[in-house]
């Protein structure tokens, strides 16, 4: 076998790992395995591109990359803490874009301009620079709004917003055609569209809310796979085109399933805009809350027909799951049954309170998806909600004027019952008042939720 033989080998083996690592990725069980499985097949790749150019390469150039990278890679990866991951997944994100736009950057040095350069290469490059940089821009404003170093609400320039996005676009695209049709194009137009494209994702980015953010990282995600898919292209490098559609297809399919649960067209959260702040006036306008304690949450669960529990970003924030399963399990030994309502955007990235509770070990026939168990609320006594704060709001269904009116609820309020477990009035990541925690029907359990779950445990042993 020849070398070459050999090496493409390799790539089909990384393949077949990548695909076989994503199948796991679709159940919690054999997540971990699925991304062991997939970074193997990285790894394969990798030491099948080093032998490919084992007599091009530049050694030196080739060490202090990789170790640059396990410098800076692997201490946040290894301690971020779990709540802070979405934020950490959006940098590595930009990172992957930041990249493609930087080898088409040099792919542009390297040839003069593409001087002479096939037609697949020029176009490879000049869309992996223009998406890669949108994306590394795109991806800094969402790690910003995750973090919350940028206020999460939309920040924008009101009806210019608009024009402005498509004038960067077109401005972009038109430079791109000038220098592929120019046989080598002036660096000064590639710069020139590195920062068009770069003022393109801020503000693309910017003005987009608080309860639009999941479509718009998945977005990201999806055009950095499809930004390297092409600079694969232009490299000429087997492992780079299968990886990048790889995430692009995924990262597509995910966009729209997350704009499907919003209810929201892609188009129209790119357009910008939705998400607000709330306003004093819609504060007082809903007059009091209605404070309980952990002995009076034990005493209607206890008795309850039914249990249903609404986990949300704060379960994770406080590290409740555990302790939810095991109140759970005190419910259902008294003969309580108690599900739970996940909705599709809870948390802060896709899934995640089915990982939550995957690892505190809930059942996965207890846990209900959105539509399933929006008819039940009705028919349950005590509704649990346990730091979910937007995925309950009633004014995306009944007010029009509300910034996340038409996203589709969890129907808490319907519950005959509802006790909600937070540590103050604080508004949600849409930054939007909830008129759930004012109704009459609605308690409030003020705390940090581990501990409140902790005080209701004890309170039902001694029942
Ligand atoms: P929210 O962000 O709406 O609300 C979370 C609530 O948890 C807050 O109101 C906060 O109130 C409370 N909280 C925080 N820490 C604690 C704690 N230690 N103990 C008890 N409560 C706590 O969360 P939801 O899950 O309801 O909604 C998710 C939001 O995030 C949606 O707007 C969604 O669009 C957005 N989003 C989702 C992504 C995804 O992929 N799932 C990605 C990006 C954004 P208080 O401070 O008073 O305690």
């Amino acid at each position: 076998m020849t070398i070459d033989n050999a090496i493409n080998l390799a790539y089909i083996v990384a393949f077949a790992l990548f695909i076989y690592g994503l199948m796991g990725l679709t159940g919690p069980k054999t997540a971990v395995r699925g991304n062991k499985i997939a970074a193997a097949g990285m790894a394969i790749a990798v030491v099948a591109t080093l032998v490919s150019i084992r007599d091009t390469g530049n050694w030196f150039l080739i060490a202090a990359g990789i170790a640059v990278g396990v410098l800076l890679g692997i201490p946040p990866a290894k301690y971020t803490k779990m709540t802070a991951m979405p934020q950490l997944v959006a940098l590595f994100n930009g990172v992957g874009g930041g990249t493609v736009a930087l080898i088409a950057w040099a792919e542009f040095n390297g040839s003069h301009g593409f001087r002479g350069e096939p037609v697949y290469v020029v176009a490879g490059s000049l869309f992996g620079a223009i998406v890669g940089s949108v994306s590394f821009w795109g991806s800094l404003i969402a790690f910003g709004k995750l973090q919350e170093s940028i206020p999460g609400r939309p920040i924008g320039i009101g009806r210019l917003q608009q024009p402005l996005n498509i004038a960067l676009l077109i401005a972009s695209v038109a430079l791109a055609i000038c220098i592929g049709i120019s046989d080598g194009g002036s660096s000064y137009l590639m710069l020139a569209i590195l920062c068009f494209a770069a003022a393109l994702g801020l503000m693309v980015v910017l003005p987009i809310g608080g309860a639009d953010m999941p479509v718009v990282i998945s977005l990201l995600n999806a055009l950095t796979g499809l930004s390297a898919a092409a600079a694969g292209l232009a490299l000429n490098n087997t492992a780079m085109i299968v990886a990048g559609m790889i995430v692009g297809a995924s990262g597509s399919i995910l966009t729209n399933l997350m704009a499907k649960a919003m209810n929201r067209s892609i188009l129209a959260i790119v357009a910008g805009g939705f998400g607000g702040t709330v306003t004093a006036s819609a504060i007082s306008e809903h007059g009091p809350v209605k404070a309980t304690s952990a002995a009076d949450a034990a005493i209607q669960m206890a008795y309850a027909n039914q249990v249903i529990v609404v986990p949300g970003y704060g379960m994770a924030v406080a590290q409740a799951q555990h302790a939810v399963k095991d109140m759970a399990s005190l419910l259902e030994s008294k003969g309580v049954p108690v599900v739970y309502a996940i909705h599709p955007v809870a948390g802060r990235m896709p899934g995640h309170m089915n990982v939550l509770l995957a690892e505190a070990e809930v059942s996965y026939d207890a846990l209900k998806e959105m539509d399933d168990i929006n008819g039940e609320f009705a028919r349950t006594d005590v509704t649990l909600v346990i730091g979910a704060n937007d995925v309950t709001n009633p004014a995306a269904r009944n007010d029009p004027s509300s910034p996340i009116h038409g996203m589709p609820i969890l129907n808490v309020d319907q519950s005959r019952s509802v006790i909600v477990l937070k540590r103050s009035m604080n508004s949600g990541f849409a930054g939007v008042e909830n008129p759930l925690f004012f109704a009459p029907q609605t308690s409030m359990l003020f705390g940090d939720a581990k501990k409140s779950v902790g005080a209701v445990i004890e309170e039902l042993k001694a029942l």
